[in-house]
């Protein structure tokens, strides 16, 4: 194995050991500056707020969980879409009186969907934790979401018995600096500081937006259910007895109320 170089970290400035990415090649950081990458991106400011909430107890297993969070994150985002809503108040005129085509500066970006990622055995629940961990999570839209509170009796097995929390985002990163191996997930997960993230185009990310029924299809199969679905009838209710009553009472839900298959040949009603 090579053996690399002291160097000067492009990050804190420090004479440091160099952060070894892949093939073996050195990088110009130090690996704890490779690892605050993962809090510097977009992903790791939300992954910050949502361990807050929690405690050593019941934070994610290990990388892959994190892994798995990430995707789950990424989905919800591409679901809730994005469209352009322009402000039509607003107009000018050239010096001919003549209405100018404006571009619109003060339109805005919004979600087409709202989506919340939703803990199945809630994160103060009474006596317990619910796990920050993959299984436990759901997208969900947030109205439901909101309406159920914690009004949950459903146990979905991410229940942990502790008194603990994380008392500062301070106390939240030393713990998952020793935890888990953060320059390897900012690797492994093409994190990058939030400020370096490319703008999404409205064209390109409006594809994405992804109705209720259809996530309801998708967040079944990835949790334990049958993934034969492409969308659901009654996703509200199919939301809520998933969330309240599990996934059996669910799959019997929308197996009552009906389902489109997956890959369902088109009708010539659908041209
Ligand atoms: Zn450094």
């Amino acid at each position: 194995m090579r053996v690399h170089k002291v160097i000067t970290c492009k990050g804190c400035g420090k004479r440091r050991k160099p952060y070894v990415g892949s093939r073996n090649r050195a990088t110009k950081f130090c690996r704890e500056c490779k690892g605050n990458d993962f809090w510097q991106s977009s992903f790791g400011k939300w992954f910050l707020s949502a361990a807050l909430r929690q405690s050593p107890d019941s934070m994610p297993f290990d990388e892959d969980d994190i892994a798995e969070i990430h995707s789950l994150w990424h989905q919800r985002k591409k679901f809730k879409g994005v469209k352009y809503t322009a402000n039509k108040t607003f107009t000018s005129f050239w010096e001919d009186g003549e209405e100018e085509p404006l571009l619109d500066e003060n339109g805005r970006y919004e979600s087409v969907h709202s989506y919340d990622l939703a803990h199945l055995d809630p994160v103060c629940g009474e006596g317990f934790q619910g796990r920050l961990t993959a299984k436990n999570l759901m997208i969900v839209p947030t109205k439901i979401n909101q309406s159920l509170g914690n009004k949950v009796n459903h146990d979905f097995g991410f229940r942990v018995v502790t008194d603990k929390r994380f008392n500062s985002e301070a106390e939240v990163r030393q713990w998952c600096t020793n935890a888990y191996a953060l320059p390897e997930l900012v690797v492994k997960l093409s994190l990058v500081p939030k400020r370096l993230d490319k703008a999404v185009s409205d064209w390109d990310a409006s594809q994405w937006a992804v109705a209720p029924s259809m996530v309801f299809a998708s967040e079944l199969g990835r949790l334990g259910g049958c993934d034969k679905y492409f969308s659901v009838n009654g996703h509200a209710q199919a939301f809520r007895t998933f969330l309240q009553h599990g996934l059996s009472e669910a799959v019997a839900y929308v197996q009552r109320k009906g389902f489109t298959e997956l890959n369902e040949p088109l009708s010539e009603d659908d041209f």
